[in-house]
């Protein structure tokens, strides 16, 4: 299969079209942004990391009959996926209060939740990826409640899967976005990446943190905090 032409540049990846029309090649950027674009830094290598880190976790929750778009690795930086319609939706799972959570319920991070949490927030950067409910999900057309209520059972389920994994590695999973897609045949899957660009992790003893929040707050060592998820995750670093 053919790489053709550049469909789209996100902030950190940037997305192919491929000579077959249903599939498409994901290139992981080493650049980071934050606070809605505001900071804006390379972390070198992340692509690589994110890629096959998402990759793999792709792979675990294919095993465990999650359908997700990963089709196959094709290199450090490139990934072939299902060409999917991403639904527009931010799906935020959490485990311990940290982040906007924290913030605007006026709580200290690290509480232990009895049970997760769901949140959605509208993928816009215009208006700032505003919070939403199924309600509002609805009312905007953004998904069927069909589809609302397949995306939050995955997200937990997900969420389940991911949470015993990290753990039998040393981590917390504090808390992630996902994204979901639309394939042909109208079929929900998982889309997007799963990494530490895009959830909090924390050392299971020591709570350091070893996620993109390093990067966020500059509070060093942002590297070496992706290098060790990953070589706790794949059992390599580079
Ligand atoms: O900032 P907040 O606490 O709402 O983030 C919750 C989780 O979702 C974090 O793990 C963060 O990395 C992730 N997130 C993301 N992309 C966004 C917003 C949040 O990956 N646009």
């Amino acid at each position: 299969m053919e790489k053709t032409v550049q469909l789209y540049e996100g902030k950190a990846k940037k997305v192919f079209a491929t000579s077959d029309p249903a599939f498409c090649i994901v290139s992981y950027k080493d650049d980071a942004t934050a606070f809605d674009g505001k900071k804006k830094g390379i972390i070198l290598g992340k692509g690589v990391i994110n890629n096959r880190l998402t990759n793999r976790l792709m792979g675990l929750l294919e095993e465990n009959d999650i359908p997700t778009h990963f089709v196959e690795e094709l290199s450090d930086r490139e990934t072939l996926v299902k060409k999917v319609s991403i639904v527009p939706l931010e799906v935020i799972i959490r485990n311990i209060s940290a982040g906007s959570f924290a913030k605007r319920y006026g709580v200290e991070e690290g509480i232990v939740f009895k049970m997760p949490t769901i949140e959605f927030s509208y993928k816009s950067d215009e208006l700032g990826d505003p919070l939403l409910n199924d309600c509002h999900a609805l009312a905007l057309g953004l998904a069927s409640e069909a589809e609302i209520n397949k995306i939050k059972s995955m997200a937990f389920k997900i969420n389940g899967i991911l949470k015993a994994f990290m753990l039998e590695h040393g981590i917390e999973l504090v808390d992630f976005k996902l994204e979901f897609g639309r394939l042909p045949d109208g079929s929900i899957v998982l889309a997007d990446e799963i990494s530490p660009d895009t959830c909090r992790l924390w050392d299971m003893k020591t709570h350091e943190k070893l996620d993109k929040d390093r990067f966020r707050r500059d509070l060093g060592g942002v590297e070496d905090a992706y290098n060790e998820v990953m070589r706790r995750l794949l059992g390599d670093a580079k």
